[in-house]
Order: C-alpha cells, then structure tokens, then sequence
C-alpha cells in the first residue's frame, strides 16, 4: 500500500512510522519546513520514546520518507491520511478545522486519480460530510471517498498503542474505502486486533466519547480524594479498592492536579459544542470540564497552605513541566496554571524537567529553568512534584531537605510516602491522603 500522511506531528510521525514499519511506503507531509529539514537530518521534532530508532530503520529500508510538497507526497497514494492539529478555537471551544479543511483543498487540487482520504486528527460529527464537499467543489476526481479512523494512540506509550492498540475504529461508507483500510491495517488483524467497522459520524464520535469519560474517571477520583482529605480516608486506597472491580477497572484513577495535554481539555470542550449545537446537551461532561478547571487552578492554593498562607516573596521549585512523563508536549500541562498562579501570588518559581524544558521555555518566561532536581530545589521554601516522570520516584530526600531554605514538600502525584518524606525532615502533603 501507498499511504501519504498530511501533517507529521505527534500523531502523523508516530501513524506514519508505524505504517511504514508494517511494510507500507509512507510518505509523511508538513508545511513546517524546519520539521522535515530535521527529519531530512534524522533530528526527530518531537520526544517519544523508540520513534528515532524507529524512523531511521524505516528510512534506511527506503519505506518512508518527508517531503513539504504535498503535491509530490500524495502521488500514487491509495489512502491519504489527514493528521494535522485540531485545536480548541479561541473563545468558544469549537474545534478550530480550518487546518483540517485547508488538507482537504490543497488535497482535492492536488489528486490525479481516486483515493481514500483518511481523518486520523480528532474531528467533530459530521466533518467528513464536509470534507467531502470540499473535495467535490475542488475537483478531486470521481471515486474519491472519505472515511474516519480516529487515533487512540498515547503520547509517551504512542508506538506501543499504535502497533498494539485495544482496538481500531474505523468510519466508512463504502465498500471501497473499507477495503483498502482493511489493508492498511492487514498487520494488525493478523496480531487480533479487535477491528470496529462503523459508519463514518459513528466513528467521529467514538472518539470524543472515548476521551470525555477517561475525563469523567479523572475528575470523578479528583473530587473523591478531596472528599478522602476532609473525611480522613486515602483516596490511593479507595482507588484501588474500586479498580479492581472489573466494571470500573485501574486505570485512570490517580488523583492529581487535573487532566491536561493535547486531547482532554479542547476534546471535551469540543463535544460540548457538538451536543449544544444539536440540542442534547451533556451535563456530565460540562460538570467534568468544570472541576478541572477549578481543580488546576486551585493547586497553587495547597502551595499557599503548605507555607502557612502567603506565596509573597516565596521561592517554589517545581518538578516535572509536561502534562505527563514520557513526552515533551506542554500544551494545557497543569504546570502551566499553578505556576501562573503562584508566580501571580508573587512566588518565584525554578523548575526541572527531565525533556520538556525547550517546549517550556518560551511558555514560562519568568521561570528559572535548573539543570537537575537538586539546583532546581537549591534554597527553595516549598518543592511541588507535579509530573511523576521515573527519575523523581527515587529523590535521594535528605540531600534535597538539605539543599533547600524551607521543607514543604507538596507530592501532585502521590509518588512519595508520607513517612519517608518527614523522616527526610520535610513535611508532606500528597492529594487525597487525609
Ligand atoms: P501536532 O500539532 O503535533 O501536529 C500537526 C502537524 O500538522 C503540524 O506539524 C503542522 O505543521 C501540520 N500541518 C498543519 N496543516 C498542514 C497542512 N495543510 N499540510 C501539511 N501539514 C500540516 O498535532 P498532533 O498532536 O499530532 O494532533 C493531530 C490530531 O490528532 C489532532 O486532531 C489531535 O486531537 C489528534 N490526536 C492527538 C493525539 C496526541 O496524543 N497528540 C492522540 C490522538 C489524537
């Protein structure tokens, strides 16, 4: 199979990567000509665990390749998938399509002969019905269809999610276009992997419900560890004793400082769009949106609280700047809004991250960026773990009491016991552990 991907970001180059590494001849498009010099050069624009090794291989077996000319990158592709960023549209929390639509023009313009277009980008109900227009009004020619697989893939896991997902969701409408996905995606039938074949709105939507209730499971334990604090109860243990329940399941039941990253916040907020706009409204889904909300603002509050009230004039270090461990990506990281807030309470903050300082850097302008764990916390009043990358599991506690002015440790993530952390001379504050 010929396969284009139009946009090589974290989903385009990890789908792409993948496909090629199945045996497809991939060719990865993006208009950000920085993006392909570096992967020209075998510099990798984004940080995931395994793609570097990954890309090089398939490269050197002359299965994938970068280019900015769409035009040249689509040449004789059976499936063409459209992978560029959705983002929250400023004000209203729409989905901003405009660089989805903008693939599907220079796409339409740019076709010799049928193919399939594929939406990986997450999109909202009905796009694909648009997407269809706008091929026909540009002339793409006759046999071109449309269809929807929508990406499950997580930053930090993205190769392991993507050659071994739970499963594959594919939107279609015709008999054609499921056939030449049902190719693309041959290598994974033979691993078993469950294969959803739906119509194309159904799959659009998979994908927002998908992440609004992975949403829903973490406001929904957010709001139990602050009830866990005012009763008594340990929200870790709580957790647990519900997860293993096998119609709640483990996952996505850490208390924390709310969800963030580049699907969760602007997903839910786009769903809620799509069910305002075809008057069934979710409540559910509103309510999770908004105790995360409040939820990431008010983490700088504990903060206060662990320094008896006042930020004024307080220097908190910060570990962990990514929305997770395991990527570099920095849109909507909680850190973002407690640093905002405790810089705006007139602390001053120095932070380390183990990958995401260049992505940070241009975001926290007034932060002091250390070169590890130990400079980071060098006379701090407070040290706030927010992002539970490996290397913070196993802080050698002492040498970091010793190395700071003050001892309010304040654990977002629960990665610490209470006990070693005041046996280190520190007090401790987790979430949920009341
Ligand atoms: P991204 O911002 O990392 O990458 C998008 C890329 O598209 C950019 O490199 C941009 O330059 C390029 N681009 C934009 N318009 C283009 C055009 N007309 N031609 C060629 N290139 C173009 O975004 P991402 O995180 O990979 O997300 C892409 C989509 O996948 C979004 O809809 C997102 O919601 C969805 N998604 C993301 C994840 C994730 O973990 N990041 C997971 C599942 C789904």
């Amino acid at each position: 199979m010929r396969i284009a991907m139009i946009g090589t970001g974290y989903v385009g180059l990890v789908s792409g990567a993948c496909f090629a590494d199945f045996g497809h001849h991939v060719t990865c498009v993006d208009k950000d000509e920085g993006k392909i010099a570096g992967l020209h050069a075998g510099r990798m624009p984004i940080w995931e665990p395994g793609l570097e090794a990954l890309v090089a291989n398939n490269v050197a077996r002359g299965r994938l390749q970068f280019t900015t000319d769409l035009r040249k990158g689509i040449e004789g592709a059976d499936a063409i998938f459209i992978a560029v960023g959705t983002p929250a549209r400023r004000g209203d929390g729409h989905a901003d399509l405009s660089y989805v639509f903008a693939a599907a023009k220079e796409i339409a313009e740019a076709l010799t002969r049928p193919a399939v277009i594929v939406t990986k980008s997450t999109v909202p109900v009905g796009t694909g019905d648009e997407i269809t227009r706008i091929l026909m009004e540009n002339g793409a020619p006759e046999g071109t269809s449309v269809a929807s697989n929508p990406e499950f893939l997580r930053e930090g896991a993205a190769i392991r999610d993507f050659k071994i997902p739970d499963r594959i969701v594919i939107g279609a409408e015709d008999d054609h276009a499921r056939e030449v996905l049902r190719e693309v995606y041959r290598p994974l039938f033979l691993n078993k992997a469950p294969i959803l074949f739906t119509g194309r709105r159904t799959a659009e939507l998979t994908k927002y419900a998908a992440n609004a209730f992975l949403a829903t499971k973490i406001s929904f334990i957010n709001e139990v560890a602050d009830l866990c604090e005012a009763v008594g109860a340990d929200v870790q243990e709580v957790a647990r004793g519900i997860g293993l329940d096998n119609r709640i399941g483990p996952k996505f039941l850490h208390a924390g400082p709310g969800y963030g990253g580049s699907c969760f916040p602007k997903d839910t907020l786009a769903l809620l769009q799509t069910a305002q706009q075809h008057g069934a409204p979710m409540r559910i889904v509103n309510s999770v949106v908004e105790v995360n909300d409040a939820r990431k603002a008010g983490m700088a509050d504990r903060v206060a609280e662990a320094l008896g009230g006042e930020l004024n004039g307080k220097r908190v270090a910060v570990l962990g700047l990514t929305f997770k461990p395991n990527t570099d990506d920095m849109r909507d990281a909680p850190s973002l809004a407690l640093i905002k807030r405790l810089e705006e309470g007139g602390a001053r903050v120095a932070a380390f991250d183990p990958i995401g300082h260049e992505q940070a850097e241009p975001l926290l302008p007034n932060v002091e960026f250390a070169a590890d764990p130990l400079a980071a916390v060098k006379d701090a009043d407070a040290l706030v773990l927010v992002t539970e990358w490996d290397e913070f599991r196993a802080l050698d506690l002492r040498e970091i009491a010793a190395a700071m002015k003050g001892n309010a440790l304040i654990d977002l993530r629960n990665i610490y016991e209470p006990e070693e952390v005041k046996r280190a001379g520190l007090t401790y504050r987790g979430i949920g552990r009341g």
